[in-house]
């Protein structure tokens, strides 16, 4: 699956709409200090079900909805919509009948998070797994977070291995491994 468009709307730094071009061959995003770059990225990880409020960098999954700044109130719901090219019809069964997927998630305070998929309401679990069997979703490794390759060198034998393993896809085996073992 190929990730042609990202919209945003009141998403954390992004009050105004937003839209971002996923051109071929985009492997990075350069730009000042606090000027939104990290936030792009969780955009993209929020959008495909992440449901880790610390992923976001937040105490809550309201914190990422634009929080207000000295000449502008803060919003009262936050929306993000990623556009998915599906000409190769690779999008998942169910997902599949159109040239264009687009996901969308927004979140309202106090009301929690609800997603579409091509117009129709979904459920969570559908969006996070539509990603999981495309081998992308919030926690895939071809998402490199800021400071992530520093904790790479940095760690010890034992917890680099593990974040190799991850990337190499394999961690899931371990873990239905230890579960055969309990059982
Ligand atoms: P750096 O180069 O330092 O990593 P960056 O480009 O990655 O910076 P981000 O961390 O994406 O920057 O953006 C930080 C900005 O987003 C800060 O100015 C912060 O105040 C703002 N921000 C984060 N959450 C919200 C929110 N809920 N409402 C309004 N602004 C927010
Ligand atoms: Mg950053």
């Amino acid at each position: 699956m190929r990730f042609s468009k990202l919209r945003l709307n009141g998403f954390k730094s992004f009050v105004d709409p937003t839209e971002l071009i996923i051109a071929d061959g985009l492997t990075g995003v350069v730009g000042p200090n606090g000027c939104g770059k990290s936030n792009l990225l969780e955009a993209l990880r929020w959008v495909m079900g992440e449901t880790r409020a610390k992923a976001m960098r937040g105490g809550g999954m309201e914190d990422v909805i634009f929080a207000g700044a000295a000449s502008r109130p803060a919003r009262n719901f936050a929306e993000v919509s990623l556009t998915i090219d599906n000409t190769e019809r690779l999008a998942p069964a169910g997902f599949n009948d159109l040239d264009s997927l687009d996901i969308i998630r927004r979140i309202t305070r106090d009301a929690g998070s609800a997603y579409k998929a091509n117009g129709k309401d979904v459920r969570a679990r559908d969006v996070q797994m539509l990603f999981a069997d495309a081998s992308t979703g919030a926690h895939s490794p071809a998402l490199v977070r800021q400071g992530q390759i520093s904790e790479l060198i940095n760690a010890r034998p034992k917890a680099r291995r593990r974040i190799l393993e991850e990337a190499a896809g394999i961690s899931g085996l371990y873990q239905r491994r230890h579960e055969a073992e309990l059982k």
